[in-house]
């Protein structure tokens, strides 16, 4: 029997139409080209409903609201289709599924998020091969996490980040290989993807509220009174991105004196790495040291996005900073190398 797809239309480029300021979401026009794809394709085209978004968003105005409100789309839903397709700007896609995979608890679906460099309407578009991929994808296999679909590739939903404003291989999980490819035959590594939650529970949302948590990326010179403002209250959490294995200037002591005044205060600071490939590995240098000293944590090999989200979700758990530091390193969703 085929399976029934979801595809919950939330806005991005794929739907959108050039308008004199610039690209905007178009209410309608992605359910009526689905139409006309349907009229086109007849039994070939996968059994879906579309939900669409009131208002359709671009990505960047992407809130943690916004999140909540696709999982709980798909909590809503989800005994009533097998498989849900998010289409979605690409902008924030990164964030949202890594949120996405922190707060869907006992997932046995599949989660695709997809979108588009171009929108559909144009007559050179990546938009159509996503949107039919997606829905083949959802429809002809069995993927039971939060994922990625985007040009040759889909990937880990939490190890994603968006590396290219232009190419239509838009994303990449540099620290964890895909889950699959597509080209002239599209594979699924199934040995790559998560076995099915054997809990026989509901899926469940795990709250996942906004928090006050930012990022910060290190630079030669940077000065410890912009660190300082920084980690003022409310801050709860900051994403450090230091370099190469998690280092950052040992020889000031001002910056280092900030970093733990901040963490004794209770703020959790995560370091990641600037490069994109590779894992934090604090001891390593004296440098890196200097840092774990001054109370940093490592966020191992997690994406920045990974990070600042996993930081909302420890928080909203109501869970104390000795255990948020605790779980920062400890893998949830399959977001970092254990
Ligand atoms: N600004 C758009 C968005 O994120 C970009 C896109 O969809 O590609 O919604």
């Amino acid at each position: 029997m085929s399976k029934k797809i979801l595809i919950i239309h939330t806005g991005g480029t794929i739907g959108m139409k050039p308008t004199d300021s610039g690209y905007r979401p178009s209410p309608g026009f992605l359910e009526h080209q689905l139409a006309e794809l349907s009229r086109q394709w007849g039994s070939q085209m996968p059994e879906f409903e579309i939900k669409e978004y009131d208002p359709l968003l671009d990505s960047a105005n992407f809130c943690p609201r916004d999140w909540r409100r696709i999982a709980e789309d798909i909590v809503e839903h989800y005994n009533r289709y097998d498989a849900f397709l998010v289409l979605h700007g690409t902008d924030t896609m990164a964030y949202t599924a890594s949120a996405l995979a922190m707060m869907l608890r006992g997932l046995n679906k599949t989660v695709i998020l997809t979108g588009s460099q171009l929108p559909l309407c144009l007559r050179r578009n990546d938009a159509r091969e996503n949107l039919i991929t997606g829905m083949i994808l959802a429809s002809e296999y069995l993927v039971p996490e939060v994922c990625v679909l985007f040009g040759s590739v889909l990937l880990r939903g939490c190890r994603t980040t968006k590396v290219s404003a232009v190419s239509f291989d838009a994303f990449d999980s540099p620290n964890a290989r895909p889950l699959g490819t597509i080209g002239t035959h599209i594979r699924v590594f199934q040995h790559r993807v998560h076995a099915p939650e054997q809990a026989s529970g509901p899926l469940e949302i795990l709250p996942l509220e906004n928090t006050a948590v930012a990022t910060l990326r290190l630079f030669p010179g940077i000065d410890a009174r912009v660190l300082d403002n920084v980690l003022q209250t409310p801050l709860r959490g900051l994403v450090l991105e230091a370099y190469g294995t998690g280092n950052g200037p040992s020889r000031d002591t001002a910056f280092l004196n900030t970093l733990r005044q901040a963490t004794d205060r209770g703020v959790v600071v995560v370091s990641l790495s600037q490069c994109r490939q590779g894992s934090v590995s604090l001891a390593d240098y004296a440098t890196g040291r200097a840092l774990m000293d001054s109370g940093v944590v490592s966020g191992r090999d997690m994406t920045v996005e990974a990070a600042l989200t996993k930081l909302m979700f420890l928080f909203s758990q109501g869970l104390d900073t000795a255990a948020v530091r605790r779980q920062i390193g400890t893998d949830l969703a399959g977001e970092l190398t254990q």
